[in-house]
């Protein structure tokens, strides 16, 4: 006889967990399964976000930009240090201890909220039942009423770049070097790479970063995207445009890279070499025959707007699925499931779903790009506000970048928010609460903000649309 259960997850990462944890807080029988091991080979929930992605590069980002600003900041404030030193053991043992606190955190969670844990794998087979295999091979039939598949996704590998995990490596094993290499490539200068490129050219990597594209990161609004180029071109990050990697080879500890760019081909050594060109859906061994549940040509499981399978009370959500590869959209697709199946009122506002690079200055946005309002026709007017032109922002000696607000002519509407600068990570709540709520300019204008903080750059911004900015000049 199998166990039956209310909803089975498959996958304990941040669109699988919050998925279990809110069906268990809506008194339903929950199993969770994940077979995510780290490089010790033990178990740990979490998934991608909390052992290999958000939060260990997060701890990093943060590590590495103290110890930037120690050396090339703080004498300004008149803090002076006598032999600055990295001990990037205590750095990378700090990281770790951060990762294994969270992913601890996960399991006191499932605890507290009734979620029965398993670690292995899962694969769903024909009727709602999920067969778990565990570590020692021994095999166990769950039956639900509902399945959520959340198995999320893994780094694209590159046919003539062969990873061995040494020398040609993903983000994990970049986030987990033991030493600072000389000498660093960077494939894609997507967010891994710029998030992973900064890390290590802050303790003390030449990085050059290898980017297909001619133009730089058109995700952001161009604006934005120019300001960011400027300040990682003077922070030593050398990024070229248009190169097509056409091979790389581990040759005596070290990689020979050979690209091509308008210029021509061109060699490159590096002593390590970061794959970061983007992560594809993982469903190897999800799916038994005959489950009824299909993917597109890209690989995603097929969901609605719902994140419905389309077969009865199967979902999938998170990375496995269109839209976003993030953590906090896969959070509120696993929740908004949980509730779904428990006959409660849930959606995700996918117009409303927030960015951010964890570079410095830090790049946050959401809504639309100025390049997108204006292809979309709809008349629009722009107000921006320099952190130079912020207290607060001296203060912290922070004064790179901006902020931008794109609105539209006709009713006042905000259509996007843009932020390079400091705690732009942070700033951009304000923005996605107030799009959530459909605000218009004058809206964040009549919002008293207090002083002196870096969220007046937004209220400044939103004041320059109309060119009534106070602290900045109207354009
Ligand atoms: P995952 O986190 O990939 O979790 C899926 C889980 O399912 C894994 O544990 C996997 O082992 C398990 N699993 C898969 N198949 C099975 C199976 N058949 N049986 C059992 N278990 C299975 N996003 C942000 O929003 N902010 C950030 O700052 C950020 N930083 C990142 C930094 C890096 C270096 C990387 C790589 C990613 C980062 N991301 C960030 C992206 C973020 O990690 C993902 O969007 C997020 O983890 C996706 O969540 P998920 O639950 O869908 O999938
Ligand atoms: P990405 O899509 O952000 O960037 C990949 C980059 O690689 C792109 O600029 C692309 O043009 C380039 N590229 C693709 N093929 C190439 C090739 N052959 N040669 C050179 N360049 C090539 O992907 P990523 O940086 O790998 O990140 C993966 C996912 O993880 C993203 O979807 C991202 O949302 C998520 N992530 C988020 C955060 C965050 O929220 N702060 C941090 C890290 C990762």
């Amino acid at each position: 006889m199998s166990e039956l259960y209310d909803v089975v997850v498959i996958g304990a990462g941040p669109a699988g967990y919050p998925a279990a944890i809110r069906a268990g807080q809506n008194k339903l029988k929950v199993a969770c399964v994940d077979e995510w091991k780290n490089f010790d080979g033990t178990y740990a929930f979490g998934g991608t976000c909390l052992n290999a992605g958000c939060i260990p590069s997060k701890a990093l980002l943060e590590s590495s930009e103290l110890y930037q600003r120690a050396k090339d900041e703080f004498s300004l404030h008149g803090i002076k240090i006598g032999d600055l030193k990295l001990d990037l053991a205590t750095m990378q043992k700090r990281r770790a201890s951060i990762v294994k606190t969270m992913t601890g955190g996960i399991t006191a969670l499932f605890k507290a909220n009734g979620v029965v844990g398993y670690q292995g794998h899962g694969c769903l087979l024909p009727g709602n039942k999920v067969l778990v295999t565990g570590a020692d091979g021994a095999e166990k039939t769950l039956a639900a009423k509902h399945v959520v598949l959340a198995s999320g996704s893994v780094p694209v590998r590159l046919r003539n770049v062969p990873h061995d995990g040494k020398y040609i490596v993903d983000s994990w094993n970049a986030l987990e070097f033991d030493a600072v290499p000389a000498r660093l490539g960077v494939i894609g200068a997507g967010v891994i790479g710029l998030e992973l490129g900064s890390v290590w050219r802050r303790l003390g990597s030449e990085v050059t970063v290898l980017e297909a594209m001619e133009q730089f990161l058109p995700i952001a609004d161009g604006a934005i995207a120019k300001e960011a180029q400027r300040h990682f071109k003077k922070q030593g990050l050398d990024i070229k445009l248009g190169a097509k990697v056409s091979s790389a080879t581990v040759l005596a500890e070290a990689v020979d890279v050979v690209y091509a760019d308008a210029q021509g081909e061109h060699k490159l050594q590096v002593d390590k070499l970061v794959v970061a060109v983007g992560r594809r859906p993982f469903t190897e061994g999800l799916l038994a025959e005959g489950t009824g549940v299909r993917l597109d040509e890209r690989g995603f499981i097929q969901v609605d707007e719902h994140c419905s399978t389309g077969v009865p009370n199967v979902w999938a959500v998170g990375d496995v699925v269109r839209g976003p590869m993030l953590a906090h959209k896969g959070k509120e697709e696993g929740v908004m499931v949980a509730d779904l199946i428990s006959g409660h009122f849930a959606e995700v506002n996918y117009k409303v779903i927030p960015s951010v690079i964890y570079t410095a200055p830090e790049i946050a946005w959401v809504g639309q790009t100025e390049e997108q309002v204006k292809a979309s026709g709809r008349p629009y007017k722009v107000g921006t506000f320099p952190f130079s032109a912020s207290g607060r922002a001296r203060a912290m000696e922070a004064t790179q970048g901006l902020a931008k607000i794109v609105s539209a002519k006709d009713d006042d509407e905000v259509l996007g928010i843009h932020v390079i600068g400091p705690m732009a990570g942070e700033l951009i709540a304000e923005a996605v609460l107030a799009m959530e709520y459909s605000a218009s300019t004058e809206d964040i204008q009549r919002t008293i903000h207090a002083h002196p903080t870096l969220s007046e750059a937004i209220h400044e911004a939103a004041l320059a649309v109309d060119k009534k900015a106070i602290d900045g000049i109207n354009r």
